[in-house]
This record gives structure tokens, C-alpha cells and sequence, in this order.
């Protein structure tokens, strides 16, 4: 293996991908090594018998107006990554009470069109719709540097400033949960409203035309155009330093490649406690390093159904469901008594799926002309003796939303917990990164810059704000500004 080169990624995550397209476009010679044979880590799809599957569930929340975008801007490569966006006419469903609502979002509703929704769907009283307005507000008011000093206050304390009805605030949970992978208490309300101000002021969500994979593609297709090497396959099995300082990578072979930059997008954690030498660090380093958390969701099994129909059954993109009030207590009773015990419930009723993407309503290309690709997430435990019931009871359950679903099946995926390990090569199986919570974001999230000379982190564990992939990308961008330019 050469070893010319300026910088070396280990990982091609979107976190490395979008710092490789970046770095080369500057002129920089990039060499990026990948553990799997594909790349995307964590975002990406396959192809089955003509269908484009991914492989865990994703939405986007910024898309072209966000990171992407502005990578693609800087590396003269607009439109490289296309986003499919809901309309007034396709927008996300709300199914709820048995109805089907448009779920509130400022990408194709007016305010007083989501009030409506509030209305009708959650039964808000007046005083609820002046409590949802005024958090709106006060979100959309703050100055970006105001946000800090809510770091370390817990989402649900900022709630309280805004009373509303029991079932609102549950929906409000909801989507915190889908927001930060973290529940109101532990989630940060710094950090919420400066992703919530994006989403409003932006009001872009959407979805990669191509599927999930789209993304990394795109970038790995930038890095390449510029001259950047990327090699799957290769695992790095640790990091050369010497008189703290990084000096190259070793991989499984021995083979040692130098280079004066050293940039992880493994996680944090991993590369301290795995590739580092323990003699090397302080103690405090290596304690700070084993105390990032994943958040206490990350002990929760999910389930991801890809099912792949031999007709479209489901006419909406993307519907969210959320339980009736009266149900709200039968989810935790679900999860207690039979998803941490690996038992099938007896019946359908405790209602837990959240978000479904039918990809193929947003690309018809991810289907065969047809046919339609349905991802169902549901809860489900970290190890079972019966994936095969599992799936079964939340197809059921999605049955019971689009009856005769089930008989229109021509063949099922799914990804379990447990799996999100063999994309990301990490400690835990966790979704997102690092969790979103009180300690690890804001000024507290882990930087850029380790404490050794020339060595660099990238990736969703790191950056300012943002999540999952956007934050990778995000990381990335504020990465590049830091990384002195070549002379
Ligand atoms: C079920 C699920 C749902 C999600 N939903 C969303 C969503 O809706 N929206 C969203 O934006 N994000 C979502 N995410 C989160 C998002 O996928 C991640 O935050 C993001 O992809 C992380 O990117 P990354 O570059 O930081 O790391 P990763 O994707 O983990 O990439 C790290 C790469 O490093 C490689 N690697 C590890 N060790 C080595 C080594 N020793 N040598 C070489 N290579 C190595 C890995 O193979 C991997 O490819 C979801 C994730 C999951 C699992």
C-alpha cells in the first residue's frame, strides 16, 4: 500500500464519506479504508430480486437545505444526492383512532393547518393549540447562541412551560424520541430546539431518491471525481502513535500506512479503547472515553420489517401511528411483560409502530413496476428464540391499517438490534451514535480533535448539532474548517 498520502479515513460511514469528498475536492490525497464490503456503515441498502431494500428505517430532516447540501455545495457538485420531499397532496398520514389525519409538519402545512390537525386528531382545547403556538414560537425566537444555556435542562422541564393535554405531550414524546433517540427526560432542550428551529425554518424533510444507499454513493462518487482512494474490506486494527502523536494505521496484515493526518469515523469510543495503545492516554482520557453512553434506549430491541409486496396496497409514503390515550399505558405494559420476556402478546391491541416508509410511494425505482417495498418498525426484544412470530405479530398489526396486506406478501427481510452491529463495527448496537442526552451534546459533545497530535474524529458521535446522519455529515463540514488547508 502507497503511503503518499495526506490524510487516512478509517471508516466509510457518512461521517468519513462526506470528510473524503470534502478533503479531496481541496485537493488533498485521501485514502479511505472500510472494514465491510460496502460502504455507508450504518445508511445504505441492498438489492434483492429487483427490489431496493434498506437496511435499518431512515428519514431525513434537512436534506438539501442541511449538510448534504451544503457538501455538495462546497465540492461543486449540486444535485449529486436528489431527495424525494411530502407535498399538500402526498404529505406524511397520521393514523390515529382508526382515522387517517395529515400529519402536522410545516413542509407542506400552514400553521393554522397543523392547529387543525391538533384539533382533530388529539380533541385540543383552545388552551392547548395557545401552549403548542407559544413553544413554537419561543423556538423559533431563540437566538442560536441562547440555545446553550438549555443544555443540561431535560426536554420535559422546558415542556412544562407550555401546559397541554396529556395525550399532546406523549405525541410531543414521540417525537423526541424520533428526534434525539432519547425520551423527554433524558433528551437535552438545547439541543432539541436547535434541531426543532431547522426543521421549522427549513421545513424539508425527505427522503434520498436511489434509497438510503443514495447518500453514501453520492458522496463516495464526490471523494472519487477528486481523486480520493477508498477500499472496502480493510480493517484497521490500530492507530501508530508516537510522543503522542499519530503517525499511521496498522491493518490486519501488518501492513503499516503513514500519513501526517489520522481522521476516525468508527466512534469515539471504539477508537479510543480499541485502536489506541492504553500506554499512550491518561487515565482520565481512557475513563472519560469508557463513560460516553449509548442512553439507556439503546437497550430496547427493535425490529425492522422490509416487506416486499406483489402489488401496491399502501397508498400513503410515510404514516405515523399513535396509540389512543386510553392505550398509551398497554405500550409499556407491552414492552415490560412481553418484549423484554422474547413472548408474543396474545393479541394486536398494544399499539407500538411508529414510522412506516413505503419507499417505493417516494421512488417507484426501489420496486418493480407493480410491486411496492413497505419498512415496519416495531419493538421488539435484543436477542429472540422467534424472530419468525415477531415479524408475524406486527404484520398482523399493520393488517389491522391496511387490511389485506398480509396476503400480498411475496417475501419479508428484517433487521434486528443485534444486526446494527455488523454495519457499524461498534461497542453497542445503538441507532444513532452516542446518545443525545444531557452531557454528551452541545459543548459537552466529544470534539473533533483528540488529545493527540493528529488525530481527528468524524462521524454522528461528534460535530454540534444535528442527528444521525445529518450530524455525520454535519461533523464533517465543521471538520473540514478545522483541518489547516494545504499551502
Ligand atoms: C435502526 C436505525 C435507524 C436510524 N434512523 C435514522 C434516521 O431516520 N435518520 C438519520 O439521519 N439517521 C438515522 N440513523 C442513524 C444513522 O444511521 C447514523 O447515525 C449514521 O449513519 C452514523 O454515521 P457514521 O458515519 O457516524 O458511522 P457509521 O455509519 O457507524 O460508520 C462507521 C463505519 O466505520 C467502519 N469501521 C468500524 N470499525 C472499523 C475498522 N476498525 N476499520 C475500518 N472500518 C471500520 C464501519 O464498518 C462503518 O462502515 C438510524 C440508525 C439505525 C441503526
Amino acid at each position: 500500500m502507497k503511503n503518499h498520502f495526506d490524510a487516512v479515513i478509517l471508516g466509510g460511514g457518512v461521517g468519513g464519506l462526506a470528510l473524503a469528498a470534502l478533503l479531496s475536492h481541496r485537493g488533498m490525497k485521501i485514502l479511505l479504508l472500510e472494514r465491510n464490503n460496502f460502504l455507508g456503515g450504518r445508511c445504505t441498502s441492498y438489492e434483492k430480486e429487483g427490489f431496493v431494500v434498506d437496511a435499518f428505517i431512515h428519514m431525513f430532516g434537512r436534506c438539501e437545505k442541511g449538510p448534504y447540501g451544503e457538501i455538495m455545495k462546497k465540492t461543486g457538485a449540486e444535485g449529486e444526492i436528489r431527495f424525494w420531499h411530502p407535498t399538500r397532496e402526498n404529505p406524511f398520514v397520521l393514523l390515529k383512532n382508526g382515522r387517517k389525519y395529515p400529519f402536522p409538519n410545516p413542509a407542506y402545512q400552514t400553521p393554522a393547518e397543523m392547529e387543525q390537525t391538533y384539533r382533530q386528531a388529539f380533541a385540543a382545547t383552545e388552551a392547548d393549540i395557545h401552549s403548542l403556538r407559544s413553544m413554537d414560537e419561543t423556538i423559533a425566537k431563540m437566538k442560536y447562541s441562547e440555545t446553550f444555556a438549555l443544555d443540561d435542562t431535560p426536554m420535559s422541564s422546558f415542556l412544562k412551560r407550555f401546559p397541554m393535554s396529556r395525550e399532546l405531550v406523549a405525541f410531543i414524546n414521540q417525537q423526541v424520541i424520533c428526534l434525539a433517540v432519547a425520551n423527554l427526560k433524558e433528551a437535552s432542550a438545547g439541543e432539541l430546539i436547535r434541531v426543532m428551529a431547522y426543521y421549522q425554518r427549513e421545513a424539508n424533510v425527505g427522503y434520498p431518491l436511489g434509497g438510503c444507499k443514495a447518500i453514501p454513493e453520492g458522496l463516495a462518487r464526490i471523494a472519487r471525481r477528486h481523486g480520493a482512494e477508498l477500499q472496502t474490506g480493510v480493517k484497521v486494527e490500530r492507530i501508530n502513535v508516537e510522543k503522542g502523536l499519530a503517525t499511521g494505521v496498522e491493518l490486519k496484515d501488518g501492513t503499516v500506512v503513514s500519513a501526517p493526518l489520522i481522521i476516525s469515523n468508527i466512534g469515539v469510543k471504539e477508537t479510543v479503547l480499541r485502536l489506541l495503545d492504553p500506554a499512550t492516554m491518561t487515565e482520565q482520557y481512557r475513563d472519560y472515553a469508557e463513560s460516553l453512553s449509548c442512553g439507556k434506549l439503546a437497550g430496547i430491541g427493535t425490529i425492522a420489517i422490509h416487506l416486499a409486496l406483489d402489488k401496491p396496497v399502501i397508498p400513503d409514503s410515510v404514516a405515523f401511528s399513535f396509540p389512543k390515550d386510553s392505550e398509551i399505558p398497554s405500550l409499556a405494559r407491552f414492552l415490560m411483560e412481553f418484549v423484554l420476556q422474547d413472548q408474543i402478546p396474545p393479541t394486536t391491541d398494544p399499539m407500538n409502530l411508529a414510522l412506516l416508509p413505503v419507499s417505493s410511494n417516494m421512488d417507484p425505482s426501489l420496486a418493480p413496476q407493480g410491486k411496492q417495498i413497505v419498512h415496519l418498525p416495531g419493538l421488539a426484544p435484543l436477542e429472540s428464540a422467534h424472530w419468525k412470530d415477531w415479524v408475524n405479530f406486527h404484520v398482523d398489526y399493520l393488517d389491522t391499517f391496511y387490511p389485506g396486506l398480509k396476503n400480498h406478501i411475496l417475501w419479508y427481510d428484517f433487521g434486528t438490534t443485534s444486526m446494527i452491529n455488523h454495519y457499524s463495527g461498534r461497542f453497542q448496537p445503538d441507532i444513532v451514535g452516542l446518545a443525545q442526552i444531557i452531557g454528551q451534546v452541545g459543548k459537552s459533545r466529544p470534539p473533533l480533535k483528540s488529545p493527540y497530535e493528529n488525530l481527528y474524529f468524524v462521524g454522528s458521535d461528534t460535530g454540534s448539532d444535528n442527528i444521525g446522519t445529518e450530524l455525520a455529515a454535519e461533523s464533517a463540514l465543521r471538520l473540514a474548517d478545522l483541518i489547516p488547508k494545504k499551502p
